[in-house]
């Protein structure tokens, strides 16, 4: 019979907490789970999943990879914890491979005989008897190692391969936020980031139809979605944008476009965010990209929320941020060519290092709070 191991690792830091820790995981598991049939067992410091068919063992695997919280998880053979039947799950291990091996044996069960250290080396030998044309024995820098794990409650794991998870902490275990999702590459990134360290996220996205049509809706539709496999589901709130990006155009100096703007959004998503019970903001910022990710730009949207604004790739260089967002399949996504309502009205010369009085002053030509109350009563809601 076999089965699947998964591993957890930075809860066991967590001291008194450590139990919220571990249900939480298990609950984010078994709710990824659902739908497949399963068996699913609590063990010390980590879970066995058994009893599924060969055709959803992928299927699983694929959901495992997509879980933060997860260390490692390997596929294992499970036996009684019986001389023989361990020999023969070894065997089952090695039999179609080459190279250099080791055998690892750790024995929880103090009664099962012979000890760690025989068992690896009769069970190396005989592997060696059924498959030396092939095999080799390598103390240091084994191509792969067979993992004997003899376990107190009388079953025997034995496995040769291990894949890393995608680490981090239990979604819902650091709380929840709202992330600014535009369809570029940044935004998924610092939402991934986010939920990678346990903070559930919603979504909220301006769009400003039409001058942003309904392909750049789609291309948002779509990156959120994917963030959203590894949040358990997810909600985008999009908000009509364009009464405000029209207002700043017609009572506005030019070149104050895209820092009022930034002001709005913040706004917006503040309150949203203290409606949904979200207790902070995130945006893909990244120090000094472009004009409005100035220290100055940021302090002129910052100085308009008191919330928390994390900014996850803040210290981040462009390439990193696409090396994750290769890692979860968002770039492809962010590097559509549609229009985002930031190129809308887009000034040849924004500010780049805004002046919060003069920003303050030119704001004060404009009915804010109209302006977001008009906004925020056509937010349109999309679960996935
Ligand atoms: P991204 O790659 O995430 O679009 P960017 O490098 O293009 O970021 P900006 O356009 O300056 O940077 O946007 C900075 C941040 O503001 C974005 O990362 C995102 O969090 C937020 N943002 C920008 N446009 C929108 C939008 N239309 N809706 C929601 N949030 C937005
Ligand atoms: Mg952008």
């Amino acid at each position: 019979m076999d089965a699947i191991i998964v591993r957890y690792c930075e809860i066991h830091l967590k001291g008194k907490n450590r139990g919220f820790f571990e249900k939480l995981l298990r609950v984010n598991i078994e709710k990824s789970l659902a739908g497949i049939k399963h068996k699913f067992t609590a063990m010390h410091s980590r879970y066995l999943i058994e009893d599924f068919s060969e055709a959803d063992y992928s299927v699983i695997c694929e959901k495992l990879r997509k879980i933060a919280g997860v260390h490692t998880f390997s596929r294992v053979l499970v036996v009684p914890n019986d001389f023989d039947a361990i020999q023969n799950a070894a065997a089952t291990l090695c039999k179609n491979r080459t190279g250099t091996f080791k055998i690892e044996t750790n024995r929880a069960d103090k009664t099962f005989q012979p000890n760690s250290v025989e068992t690896s080396a009769l069970i190396g030998g005989k592997m060696l008897e059924l498959y030396g044309k092939n095999l080799k024995v390598a103390v240091k820098n084994a191509d792969f190692t067979v993992n004997i794990d003899i376990r107190e409650d009388g079953k025997t794991f034995i496995y040769s391969e291990t894949e890393h998870g995608l680490s981090g902490m239990p979604v819902g275990s650091a709380g929840k936020g709202l992330l600014l999702i535009s369809g570029g590459i940044d935004s998924p990134v610092a939402g991934f980031m986010t939920i990678k360290r346990g903070m559930k996220i919603d979504c909220i996205h301006f769009h400003s139809f039409p001058y942003t049509g309904e392909a750049a809706k789609e291309k948002v539709i779509t990156l959120t979605k994917k963030i959203g496999e590894y949040n358990g589901g997810i909600n985008l709130y999009v908000v009509p944008f364009t009464e405000i990006q029209e207002a700043i155009h017609k009572n506005c100096p030019e070149e104050y476009m895209i820092t009022l703007m930034r002001r709005f959004m913040m706004r917006i998503a503040e309150r949203l965010a203290v409606s949904l019970g979200d207790q902070a903001i995130i945006t893909g910022e990244s120090l000094g990209q472009v004009a409005s990710q100035t220290i100055e730009s940021i302090t002129s949207s910052n100085s308009v929320v008191r919330m928390p604004v994390l900014r996850p790739v803040i210290a981040f260089d462009k390439l990193e941020i696409i090396d994750v967002a290769n890692k979860i399949d968002t770039y492809e996504t962010s590097i559509l060519p549609y229009e985002d309502c930031c190129t809308v009205f887009l000034p040849k010369f924004p500010l780049i290092k805004p002046n919060l009085e003069k920003v303050v002053k030119n704001e004060s030509n404009l009915d804010v709070e109209g302006l977001i109350e008009r906004a925020m009563a056509n937010i349109e809601k999309h679960s996935f």
